[in-house]
């Protein structure tokens, strides 16, 4: 890993630097290129724009680790009340939520209660639920939690990540339950034992299991592709194409405000793209992740501080 991505990995996780950087100015300038605003109208309002490109939307408030069983419900609930909105405006937007935001910090319990709520509201929206995966130690949990959304609901999705030693295995566990699959490279700080080192083995197991998912798609399977990398998602379509896959079996999935060009040339070219956008107040670590992702983008937090 280098260092850069590194350093600033461990900043995204340090509470007093959680707690202070996010007071300045320059960095609240700069994260606007990844979000919107900090409110769901301002998610909305985009998602209308999108739409005219042939962009679908993935809502997602931002938030994690919530520690206090109030703010786990109030999350619930807004996501419930974001399910009606979407219905009534009639946006094609699915839902993605972190377990740790709705209480597996405090227990499976409180989190499945929260959780199934959610779904039945997107379920009477008639849209989708995703399952973020967030560090390896909430692996486990996050899927023995899928599993039992599953049995019960048709529209849930859960992320796997290419760059876990397991996911393959843990793929091959899931695909008989006919799931939903967002496959990402992974965002988080991780030790060698449990995931790739290199870049190129992760992405190299991204195309492994990317293969694995097409072949599931043709089968009914819903595969999100979900990556910026542009190598791969050319070698994902050639994959599909060779397969005689139609464009409508799998979804590209990016992020708001990240190649930006390349989506709308996607969904010009008849693919289902779908852009993932993030909003509300606690957008810190998840904006250094971000810019982990590609540490260049720390100059454009700099080109801020001067703007
Ligand atoms: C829809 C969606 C949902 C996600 N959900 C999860 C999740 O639940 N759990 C999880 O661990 N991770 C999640 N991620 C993040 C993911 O794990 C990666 O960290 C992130 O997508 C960057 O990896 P990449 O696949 O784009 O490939 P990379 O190899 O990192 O990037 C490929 C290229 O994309 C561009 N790019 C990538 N990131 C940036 C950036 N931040 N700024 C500017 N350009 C960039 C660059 O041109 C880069 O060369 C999600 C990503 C997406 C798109």
């Amino acid at each position: 890993m280098g260092l850069a991505r590194s350093a600033l990995l461990w900043i995204s996780e340090n509470r007093t630097l959680r707690e202070k950087l996010p007071r300045y100015r320059f960095i609240r300038r700069a994260v606007n290129r990844f979000m919107p605003g900090e409110e769901l109208d301002d998610a909305l309002a985009a998602a209308s724009a999108l739409k005219q490109d042939r962009i679908n939307t993935i809502f997602t408030r931002l938030g994690e680790n919530v520690l206090d069983e109030h703010t786990a419900r109030e999350v619930a609930d807004h996501y419930v009340d974001a399910s009606r909105k979407i219905s009534n405006l009639g946006v094609d937007a699915y839902l993605s939520v972190k377990l740790t935001q709705l209480g597996l910090d405090l227990g499976e319990d409180l989190c499945v209660g929260n959780l199934e709520r959610i779904i039945q509201a997107a379920e009477e929206a008639k849209t989708w639920v995703w399952i973020d995966m967030e560090q390896s130690p909430y692996v486990d949990r996050t899927l023995r939690i899928y599993r039992r959304m599953r049995e019960r609901h048709k529209k849930v999705g859960v992320c796997l990540q290419s760059y876990l030693r397991r996911t393959e295995r843990d793929l091959a566990e899931l695909l008989p339950l006919s799931p939903g699959i967002r496959l990402v490279k992974g965002a988080y700080k991780e030790p060698p034992d449990v995931a790739f080192t290199r870049k190129a083995e992760v992405d190299a197991n991204y195309l492994t299991l990317s293969k694995t998912m097409l072949d599931a798609a043709a089968n009914g399977v819903f595969f999100g592709v979900a990556t910026h990398d542009q190598s791969l998602i050319d070698r994902i379509n050639e994959e599909s194409r060779r397969r005689g896959l139609d464009k409508s079996r799998y979804e590209l999935q990016l992020l708001y405000g990240i190649r930006t060009d390349v989506q709308r040339r996607l969904a010009a070219e008849g693919y289902s793209v779908r852009c993932l956008i993030s909003y509300g107040s606690y957008w810190f670590p998840w904006y250094v992740r971000r810019l982990a992702e590609r540490p260049a983008n720390v100059w454009f937090v700099l080109k801020n501080l001067f703007a």
